[in-house]
């Protein structure tokens, strides 16, 4: 039986040593957190309160850039000819992990954190309604976590954390991917705001947009319409045509857009108006072929209204292309590190707002579990694509708004701006910081990611960015 006995004990000794290092790492983590929590729950605040639009993120990315500085990493500012957009970097040898942050606000969305709807004054009118203030911070923080970690543990490896501005219809990562930014990179990490807590194998759709303008003669509308020729025209037959190609389109196709510019007044013949487009699909290819199809519509609709036409293409972005070895430890770290426990003031208010919603897709409670692992589509995008083509990529997503909350919307600005929100990037930070040091800490897992990468690009795979080579819009967000 003495086999047996020394067999079982030593098994119980392994489970102990691995539950001592899980709890030791999370013990750690947790601590250096927890140092950092009143300083980039500040930060984020103060960025919440910018709310600063694409591009214009000056004080934003200043805010976040001196804090990581202050840390002792070297930050190299106003990086792929984008003003707001820069790296930081802790570390001189050994594997580069990447952390990614944004930071930008959408226009017109206004909102103070009160459980109602509440428009406030602030100085751009914007709001953020994505939790980019969060997104930023808790990746900053979970980058000066890691650094501290490989201090005290004085392991060789070197944490960058990449401020890309103008994720809204900017792009920004994909000028800073263009650049060759991510060249030396092995792992990016990156997490988003949301209403529950997963980090799920997660694809999104590509997409594309172009502004189209149309030029036409202007008349007067009653006394001489027939010696004008209404731009305005040109713009609604092209979304008519637009709006018939629908149906002729792949099912899982989206294709939006608004009329930037109609005319000023009904009595006078437009000569310029405006219609900015969108259009998405899973693959990279297919939005391609729309994008020339939406082009196509724009020219015939000129042809026909006697008008001109020109267009710019404004963003385009890769698809999101899971990385399982990685999206694996994510998950498990945020298993690890849990759910989120509102205080009652919380529960109150999230029960304030929860009253607001039409059809809630989750529930007041489910913010305190993890969503189980699954793979998934977001029929939206992101500039996170054309980085997870170049480099193994994972994201985690956590509930820093009310169980509920759709994005862009007023009740993800609101929450977004109070403690719930705060919790919410907390678990990120820690989750992402977890990851980070096992992949430092077990470095095999860089290269099964890298592998795991090449065989889901395949062998023919160049990269090359869907805006082509126009220079980042640095004023898309200004009229
Ligand atoms: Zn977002």
């Amino acid at each position: 039986m003495g086999w047996k006995k020394n067999f079982i004990q030593r098994k119980i000794f392994s489970f102990v040593v691995i539950f001592l290092l899980i709890s030791n790492l999370s013990a750690s983590v947790d601590n250096s957190i927890g140092k950092h929590k009143e300083h980039f729950s500040n930060i984020a605040l103060q960025i919440w309160d910018n709310a600063e639009l694409g591009y214009q993120e000056i004080e934003s990315s200043k805010l976040l850039s001196d804090a990581l500085a202050k840390e002792g990493f070297t930050i190299n500012k106003s990086v792929a000819g984008i003003p707001t957009a820069f790296t930081a970097e802790y570390g001189s040898k050994g594997p580069v992990i990447a952390i990614l942050g944004e930071f930008d606000a959408l226009p017109g969305l206004a909102q103070s954190n009160s459980p109602f709807k509440d428009v406030i004054n602030n100085k751009t009118g914007a709001g953020h309604a994505c939790g980019h203030h969060l997104f930023g911070a808790a990746s900053a923080w979970a980058a000066v976590s890691v650094k501290e970690w490989l201090e005290e543990n004085n392991i060789e490896g070197r944490i960058r954390f990449y401020g890309t501005p103008a994720e809204e219809g900017g792009s920004g990562k994909v000028y800073m991917a263009r650049e060759g930014l991510f060249e030396d990179v092995d792992i990016v990490l990156h997490w988003h705001p949301d209403d529950v807590n997963s980090a799920n194998s997660k694809t999104s759709n590509s997409n594309k947009s172009g502004k189209f303008t149309f030029k036409g003669i202007s008349a007067h509308a009653a006394g001489s319409p027939e010696l004008g020729r209404s731009a305005l025209d040109g713009v609604e037959a092209m979304n008519m045509m637009v709006n018939m190609m629908r149906e002729h389109v792949p099912q899982e196709s989206r294709m939006h857009y608004v009329i930037t510019k109609g005319g000023l007044a009904p009595n006078v013949v437009p000569d310029l108006a405006e219609v900015y487009y969108y259009v998405r699909h899973p693959k990279m290819q297919m939005v391609e072929e729309l994008f020339e199809r939406v082009v196509k519509a724009a020219n015939g609709a000129a042809e026909g209204t006697e008008t001109t036409m020109t267009y710019e293409v404004m963003h385009g972005n890769y698809s999101l292309l899971p990385n399982d070895v990685i999206q694996k430890k994510m998950y498990s770290n945020l298993k690890m590190h849990g759910g989120i426990t509102y205080s009652a003031t919380e529960n109150e208010y999230a029960k304030t707002i929860y009253k607001t919603f039409i059809k809630p897709s989750s529930v007041i409670g489910s913010q305190e579990t993890v969503s189980p692992f699954k793979t998934s589509h977001s029929y939206g995008s992101t500039d996170v694509g054309d980085v997870s083509w170049l480099v193994p990529t994972a994201g985690v997503r956590t509930a820093t708004w009310v169980p509920g909350t759709a994005s862009h919307s007023w009740q993800a600005v609101a929450s977004g701006g109070t403690s719930i929100g705060i919790k919410g990037a907390e678990l990120a930070a820690k989750t992402i910081a977890s990851t980070a040091i096992d992949i430092f800490k077990d470095q095999s897992l860089i290269v099964s990611a890298k592998a795991e990468l090449q065989s889901r690009i395949g062998e023919d795979f160049e990269y090359k960015a869907l805006l082509g080579d126009r220079k980042p819009p640095l004023d898309y967000r200004k009229n």
